[in-house]
């Protein structure tokens, strides 16, 4: 079974009901940690062991900082931060340099410190009893998306992502698959948009989700502000025999 709690899942910020993508995965896991991240309680926050980054965009890692320090006092395990090599140098160049935020990598000191940044092994690796391997992804920066897996529960997370052949090509090859939590930031009428931004859109979306297997459920995340309905009128009526769903920031999925 594999519980996730969308803290955060839209393509901007703009009220309370819309918070940059953070995923809580069985309550100790978080892929990605947008402003979603900071709409948890502090007792949730502290029970986070692993971050797992899709990229170092802004909008997938702006609590990260301020989620370490907030928790580090009430936490006796260092939190683990887990990504692609290429992700791991830019937070370590550009964040966590003591000029944006301090080096919590050696703080208090580098033996127990309240944060390791980990670059995530070619293999993929098991996080409390999560099998997480990355995905391709074509966004522009190193990105990939992940396939996580716990007993008969497969669940593929594009990321932030264009129309990448090579990330739907293991989709379909994957008989195990439960549910897709794939990207559509703009509206088909926003294409050139979306490829400026390297990012999907509904048209494309909607073609790629006819082509999966009819049981598998689609949760379309990182819609921009302004555009979630026309997104949601569109792949609604392109898909209207699949279980497509459309949440909003707060939603909880248990899939197995
Ligand atoms: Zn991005
Ligand atoms: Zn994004």
């Amino acid at each position: 079974m594999i519980r996730i709690q969308l803290a955060g899942c839209s393509g901007g910020i703009g009220g309370r009901e819309r918070q940059t993508t953070s995923y809580l995965l069985n309550d100790t896991v978080l892929i990605d940690a947008g402003t979603g991240l900071g709409t948890l309680s502090l007792e949730a926050m502290a029970s986070i062991d692993h971050v797992v980054l899709t990229h170092a965009h802004l909008d997938h890692i702006a609590c990260l900082p301020l989620l370490v320090d907030s928790v580090a006092a009430m936490r006796n395990a260092p939190l683990q931060v887990w990504a692609l090599p290429d992700v791991i140098a830019i937070l370590r160049a550009h964040i966590f340099n003591n000029q944006i935020w301090p080096d919590f990598t050696v703080i208090p000191d580098a033996v127990n410190p309240f944060m390791q940044l980990n670059p995530l092994p070619a293999t993929g690796i098991t996080l409390a009893g999560l099998q997480f391997t990355a995905l391709p992804a074509l966004h522009g920066i190193p990105a990939c998306g992940y396939r996580v897996t716990k007993g008969n529960t497969t669940l593929a997370f594009s990321g932030d992502t264009s129309d990448c052949n090579a990330f739907w090509q293991a989709v379909l090859e994957d008989s195990a698959l439960t549910a897709v939590i794939v990207e559509c930031s703009y509206p088909s009428t926003m294409a050139t948009m979306a490829d400026l931004s390297m990012h999907m859109h509904a048209g494309a979306l909607a073609q790629r989700l006819s082509a999966l297997a009819s049981n598998v459920t689609s949760v379309v995340i990182h819609r921009k502000p302004g555009f979630e309905e026309a997104i949601a009128t569109e792949l609604t009526a392109a898909l209207s025999d699949r279980d497509v769903r459309l949440p909003h920031p707060g939603e909880v999925y248990q899939f197995g």
